[in-house]
């Protein structure tokens, strides 16, 4: 479909996904896109020589793949990134890829051409993927297809290095490798058509601290060569050719972000507490290695829900014990004097593992996931198990069941647990007989079960995202319901109250590792709730933070007793924004940035 052609004129706005936060006002930088393809039919003479073409560029590849890794291993802040490139090595050994594009040179197409249909082939297999995380991984594909594509093509390496002048960088894509590669001395910030808020070159724009905004879907038809721009990497918005006002406004907006940088650094080292000294502790949540030290540069306080789910992705056999028990420890080390909540296996749902080979179900989020999943694949969970186990005698760690809806569950992980630690006691292995267990409350049943429920565990952690779409009865995926995803609903705020209330009668602490718990505007009224602990992406620490020191948890109780007399979430919205503004009106009553 040819894309509607925009007229560039002074103050042109665009919205993309702002991945990376920050202003920055310069030039474009456009980066070339890759060759055209010559894609061409062979006669059978030729066929040994396109294998051979097509091998000795994947040795290239191979190559340029491990000039790389040296220089990026001699960085401490990207250090943990490696496995990424780690991946990108893999892929190229990958059967399909390689095997597939043998087969079809067989066939009689040239190297371009057999890779090209084999890469069409490998990326159909993630376009049927709900979850954005995992349907991002297919730019791993992708970029290890363009580096064979291009020097298949004989054009040289695009390096990111090698840009002389400070400037906003612009490209249809760019790949992880590119991405590590950027001076950040001389590049403000860089805008893509591609990509998604958790691809891999996104999380390391935020490691690298360079304002991005990516899937701005045309960008690079839209700017030419050193044409002046604007990004604003928190809201997604880019302006072209920006008006002299425009530019003093993004000036004073870029002044009070960076204030703002400034102010939130020196709440770094300060606990989360409330001015009536309630302490609440502001926790992280991890999704890839990549993130780990993210974490840590915004003082989160430990990791309240580490997903586990990506140690079992793009890869043909699960990860072994070892492998994982790795992982565990290498979190446990960067956060040493904080819990870790390790949550087990969640996929089902909208969290598709290909590699685990889930059956087709009709309602896949009714289906088998999350727990029950495990509880089924006990060989895959007692291995997590006693990795997790094992991690527990290096740092502290607790455990997290997921989707858990009935007491049976809980005790039938329990014993898996016992049963794996007693396994590791034959074999002389430690582990901590303290370890504490908890589960995620994101069903209404278990909210309703909650009393019954705390008996069982140490802790219980709320997962709003999917407890709204269970209670709602609203896809959390779907956009044509997505109206209806409503964090505010009274019997949100009645499901939450009950599981608070559930908790603190037993005695056992209550934590919120859902999307919400990282908004700054809710944060009171989490505290009034009765939760003790709230984790979240850990850029949100500390915006949340800032809220949380300036209020009182009588002030949000009051607020909450207000709140659940309200008959719809218009209400509830409405009498938060007031109350929040009246308390503290620097925040909330001007522009939020
Ligand atoms: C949740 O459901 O709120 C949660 C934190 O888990 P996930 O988003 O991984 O399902
Ligand atoms: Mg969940």
């Amino acid at each position: 479909m040819a894309l509607a052609k925009i007229e560039i004129t002074q103050d042109t706005y665009l919205v993309g996904i702002g991945v990376s936060p920050g202003i920055s006002i310069g030039e474009v930088c456009l980066l070339a896109s890759r060759p055209a393809i010559d894609a061409a039919e062979i006669s059978p003479d030729l066929v040994d020589t396109e294998l051979q073409r097509f091998r000795s560029a994947l040795n290239q590849a191979r190559e340029q793949l491990n000039n790389i890794k040296r220089a990026v291993s001699k960085q401490e802040h990207l250090r943990e990134h490696l496995y990424i490139l780690e991946t990108h090595l893999l892929i190229l050994d990958d059967d399909m890829l390689v095997k597939g594009t043998e087969q079809a040179i067989r066939k009689l197409l040239n190297a371009e051409a057999a890779l090209s249909r084999t890469l069409d082939k490998l990326r159909a297999l993630f376009d049927n993927i709900e979850d954005e995380y995992l349907r991002e991984r297919r730019s791993d594909v992708d970029a290890v297809g363009d580096r064979l594509l291009r020097i298949l093509a004989g054009a040289s390496e695009r390096s990111l290095g090698q840009i002389g002048r400070r400037s906003l960088v612009v490209a249809h894509d760019l790949s992880p490798a590119e991405t590590m590669q950027m001076d950040r001395s001389n590049i403000l910030g860089f805008l893509t058509d591609k990509g998604g808020r958790t691809s891999h070159t996104a999380i390391l724009a935020r490691s690298l601290d360079i304002p991005a905004i990516v899937g701005l879907e045309n960008i690079t038809a839209l700017v030419t060569e050193r044409m002046p721009i604007i990004i604003d990497g928190s809201s997604g918005v880019v302006v072209l050719n920006p008006s002299p006002a425009t530019v003093q406004e993004y000036r004073n907006r870029k002044q009070s972000f960076e204030d703002l940088e400034r102010e939130l650094e020196r709440l770094r080292e300060l606990p989360g507490r409330t001015t009536d000294n309630c302490t609440i502790a502001l926790r992280g949540n991890l999704e890839l290695p990549g993130e780990f030290a993210l974490a840590c540069k915004h003082a989160a306080e430990g990791v309240g829900l580490f997903r586990t789910e990506f140690l079992y992705l793009g890869r043909s056999t699960p990860p072994s014990e070892e492998e994982q028990f790795q992982t565990y420890c290498q979190v446990l080390q960067i956060m040493p004097e904080h819990p870790v909540t390790i949550r087990t296996l969640d996929i089902g749902g909208d969290k598709f593992v290909p590699e685990l080979n889930l059956a087709d179900e009709c309602n896949p989020a009714m289906g088998l996931r999350a727990i029950r999943f495990s509880l089924r694949e006990v060989t895959l969970f007692r291995i997590q198990l006693r990795a997790i186990l094992r991690a527990s005698h290096y740092g502290k760690v607790r455990i997290m069941f997921p989707m858990i809806s009935g007491v049976a569950e809980i005790r039938a992980c329990k014993r898996m647990l016992r049963d794996a630690a007693v396994e590791l006691e034959q074999e002389g292995l430690k582990y901590d007989p303290d370890l504490e267990v908890g589960i995620m409350v994101e069903t209404p049943s278990a909210v309703l079960i909650a009393p019954l429920l705390a008996r069982e565990v140490d802790f219980f952690s709320v997962g709003t995202n999917d407890l709204i779409q269970y209670c709602l009865a609203v896809d959390r995926g779907n956009e044509y319901v997505a109206y209806l995803y409503d964090p505010l609903h009274p019997a949100i705020l009645r499901a939450l109250k009950a599981t608070c209330d559930a908790a603190n009668n037993a005695g056992i602490h209550v934590c919120i590792c859902g999307e919400m718990a990282g908004e700054p505007l809710y944060a009171m009224v989490l505290v009034g709730l009765g939760f003790h602990e709230l984790s979240m992406n850990p850029s949100c620490v500390p915006r949340v933070k800032r809220v949380l020191r300036q209020v009182s948890r009588r002030d949000g109780e009051l607020l909450v007793e207000k709140l659940l007399q309200l008959a719809t979430s218009k209400e509830v919205s409405c009498q938060i924004d007031e109350d929040m503004r009246k308390l503290l009106p620097d925040i909330f009553d001007r522009p939020i940035i």
